[in-house]
């Protein structure tokens, strides 16, 4: 099977999970596709006063369980297969959580490493302006991905305001607490995987001290490696887009995210704390029960699959494994927690931030952790059981119980009302 195409690829799991369903043909094809997806060119003035623009998308790829929900991505390698993909993910990660969202995406081609502060608020306000009218709280809800952050959010957030003449924190999810963001939605994506593994440790056997190795040290990233280790799990090793750093006796979590907080990457910490330096490209191998990609898609794959020592794979990042790195996992034993729900810790507390807008009542931290594990719990929960009854994997069970969810809102549309006869 190819790794070609980021979507084709994605749809494999569609056809694996449609298997064991018995599903409208009409269904499957309508998840096939996007259903709009909006390409633009921004352009925006740089502070030297020249002019410069920059490609970007939205999609809308499925909205039968509700408004589409999805973040906005800054990456100098964004495209569009990238961002229909992602936002194919997003359907499938609303419906396994049954969050009453359908799935959408953004992106901008471009390195906001590159851009002072002025010109990044520029582009993204250049963004809001391009889609305000795809985007809004009952039709299409962005939020924060890789290279944006809750700043961005919030300066998106005040674009529409100004557009429609109104304040709508409702929009967009991530935002800073001052502007409507939730309590909680800094580590939730972290939180709600850790949430699963806790829950499911029992069943998945693992030990008391877990060895941890975390790839990419973003959002997500630094908030597993500080949950985990105030859990007394050892963290080996983390890497980033520079490089890795790895100790057998556990890593400083704390040293790691304040090199982080200064703009350093985890390599400056060598030498510091007993961390020696570690390629990136080997944190993959390293030995360890739990491997946790954080960074981006496609990192584990066919060349190097056969290399992972771990016993439990958490994909807080969208993508991170191939189809065929998934076949080689598998063949060893390893267990796969799915991006699809592994990581939609993030996307609950983005409803939770949706819900609380919308009510102009908010809720305690306390009350978000609570709400966030008792979804994690349950969905997490049914998932493993439909792998388990159709002895299938993780992946598979949980694209399986998204899938019965999405044919059953798609039905229940009437297929008049997307197929013209
Ligand atoms: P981020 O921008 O905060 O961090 C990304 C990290 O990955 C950075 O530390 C970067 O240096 C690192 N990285 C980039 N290339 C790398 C490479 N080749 N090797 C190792 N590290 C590399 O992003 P984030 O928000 O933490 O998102 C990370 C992943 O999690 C993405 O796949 C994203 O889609 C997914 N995700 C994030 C959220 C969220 O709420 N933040 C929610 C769901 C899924």
């Amino acid at each position: 099977m190819s790794e070609d195409s980021l979507l084709d690829d994605a749809l494999v799991r569609l056809d694996e999970a449609a298997a064991h369903l018995s599903i409208d043909p009409d269904v499957i094809e309508k998840l096939k596709f996007a259903r709009e997806t909006t390409k633009v060119r921004l352009m925006i003035r740089m502070d030297d006063g020249s002019r410069k623009s920059f490609i970007a998308w939205r999609c809308r790829y499925d909205d039968t369980r509700g408004p589409t929900k999805g973040g906005i991505r800054f990456h100098p390698d964004a495209n569009v297969e990238e961002v229909e993909t992602l936002a194919f993910w997003m359907t499938f990660k609303c419906a396994v959580m049954n969050l009453p969202y359908g799935g959408g995406k953004g992106a901008v081609q471009v390195d906001p490493r590159q851009l002072s502060k002025a010109e990044l608020e520029r582009l993204s306000r250049a963004y809001i302006q391009a889609f305000a009218r795809t985007v809004g709280p009952d039709r299409d809800i962005p939020a924060p991905d890789v290279y944006t952050n809750s700043m961005i959010m919030g300066w998106m957030a005040d674009e529409y305001a100004q557009i429609v003449g109104q304040a709508e924190p409702a929009v967009i999810t991530g935002k800073p607490i001052a502007l409507g963001g939730s309590l909680g939605r800094g580590d939730a994506t972290a939180r709600g995987g850790y949430y699963l593994v806790r829950h499911l440790a029992g069943e998945l056997g693992l030990g008391e001290t877990l060895r941890v190795a975390v790839q990419g040290f973003g959002n997500a990233g630094q908030h597993i490696a500080r949950l985990l280790a105030a859990d007394g799990h050892k963290v080996v090793a983390v890497s980033d887009s520079e490089g890795g750093v790895y100790s057998a006796a556990g890593l400083h979590v704390d040293m790691l995210i304040e090199a982080k907080t200064q703009g350093r990457s985890v390599v400056s910490t060598v030498g510091q704390g007993g961390h020696e330096a570690l390629a990136g490209d080997a944190l993959v191998g390293v030995d360890c029960d739990l491997l946790v990609p954080s960074a981006l898609e496609n990192m584990i794959h066919g060349k190097n699959a056969g290399g992972v020592k771990a016993k439990l794979v958490l994909e807080l990042a969208n993508g991170p494994v191939t189809p065929s790195g998934d076949r080689i996992l598998a063949d060893k034993g390893v267990v796969v927690l799915p991006d699809i729900l592994a990581n939609a810790g993030g996307v609950t507390v983005s409803y939770f931030e949706w819900v609380q807008n919308k009510q102009g009542y908010y809720w305690t931290e306390q009350e978000i952790h609570d709400r966030l594990q008792a979804i994690m719990e349950r969905e997490g929960r049914a998932v493993w059981n439909v792998s388990k009854e159709k002895d299938v994997s993780m992946r598979t069970a949980a694209y399986v119980h998204a899938l019965g969810r999405l044919a059953e809102a798609i039905e229940a549309h009437g297929t008049q009302s997307f197929f013209t006869s």
